[in-house]
């Protein structure tokens, strides 16, 4: 096995972006953190946010003026998109490509809008990724710290000759460097992202949790049981995987536990669900799901809206929030 090379601290050169102005559009879980971290690296940041709502509010406080994506992005030397994936395009259009200055960086933290051609930069811009693997409040505090969410970085177009090392000052910028840098692609980091977060992290836990639990209140178990059961404990054994992976969760629970995993896991898994994540991943190396996803945008989210209505109906969700609201020592 060829080991990926990964980049640390000494790797980058934070100087490379001083004297530049670094335009963030979008104040929420990403926006805010890349912001503040930027800023408190000692690089010139403007924030552009939409006034209206809690983001908008944040800022103020937080010390920024926010303006207009258009203003921000006249000022910028460097543009770094961090609004909703299935807005890009729209704000690209109009407000992003008729006022970017000639020869200005163009950034990413997700692979989305370039890989699946929503996005086309014109050929004097440098086109970059910095994506954080973790969520925006995370970058935030781990930086604040003195620690780092590991990033992963990606050029696509490369027109100064110096994509690779301004991607790496940005990831340094935002403490990136403290936890590692990996180089991808745009169309590795969409493609695996996406296969990540449908099969295994949310479509594939959320199933598998849910199908758990209504076997065995169809049984006629407790629901607070098959809740501790199937939900609860998912987090005090993921935590003992990403400790030491599933040689540290074999080591903490019972032989009877572990024989258990090893004669009935592939009976959940079968091969039928192997090749299904297969046909999963080719719609999204297709472009399907990235259609399928921006036409449910333009046409109103009638099935989005119907699918997220249905799970928060369900008895799990029920159950958990009342019991949830006795454990006073989970965070809010
Ligand atoms: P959020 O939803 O948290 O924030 C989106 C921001 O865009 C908000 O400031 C929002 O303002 C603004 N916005 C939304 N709609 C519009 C609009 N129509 N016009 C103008 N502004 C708008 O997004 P994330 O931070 O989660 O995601 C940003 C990018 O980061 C995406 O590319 C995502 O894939 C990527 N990413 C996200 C990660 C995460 O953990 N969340 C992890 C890694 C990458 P308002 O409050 O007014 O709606
Ligand atoms: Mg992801």
């Amino acid at each position: 096995m060829v080991e990926a090379k990964m980049y640390y601290e000494s790797d980058a050169d934070l100087s490379l972006l001083q004297g530049k102005t670094i335009a963030v559009l979008g104040y929420g879980s990403q926006g805010h953190a890349h912001a503040l971290n930027l800023k408190d690296s000692g690089l010139n940041v403007i924030v552009a946010q939409r006034p209206g709502g809690n983001n908008y509010k944040k800022a103020i406080e937080d010390g920024w003026k926010p303006i207009s994506v258009a203003e921000a992005v006249k000022q910028a030397d460097w543009v770094h998109i961090l609004l909703p994936d299935e807005i890009q395009k729209k704000v690209w259009q109009e407000d992003i490509k008729p006022n970017i200055k000639k020869s200005a960086v163009l950034s990413f933290a997700h692979g989305f809008n370039i890989r699946f051609k929503q996005i086309i930069p014109t050929p004097d811009l440098d086109v970059i990724m910095i994506a954080p693997k973790g969520p925006g409040h995370l970058v935030r505090r781990q930086y604040e710290e003195g620690k780092g969410v590991p990033c992963l970085v990606a050029v696509e177009q490369n027109a100064s000759g110096k994509a690779k090392d301004l991607a790496f000052a940005y990831a340094k910028g935002i403490g990136g460097t403290r936890g590692g840098v990996l180089e991808t692609t745009f169309a590795e980091e969409t493609e695996t992202d996406l296969f990540g977060e449908q099969v295994v992290l949310c479509g594939g836990l959320v199933e598998l949790i849910n199908s758990g639990f209504e076997t065995l209140v169809a049984a006629g178990y407790q629901p607070e049981i098959a809740y501790f059961e199937c939900l609860h404990e998912v987090k005090l054994i993921v935590d003992l995987i990403f400790e030491g992976g599933f040689s540290k969760m074999n080591y903490s629970i019972s032989d009877t536990a572990e024989y258990g995993e090893y004669v009935t896991g592939k009976r959940i898994i079968t091969d039928s669900t192997r090749e299904e994540m297969k046909k999963v991943l080719a719609d999204i190396q297709s472009g399907k799901f990235a259609n399928n996803w921006l036409e449910e945008n333009k046409t109103g989210r009638a099935f989005f809206n119907k699918a997220k209505k249905e799970q928060s109906e369900k008895m799990i969700e029920k159950v958990g929030a009342r019991l949830r609201s006795k454990m006073s020592w989970i965070k809010k």
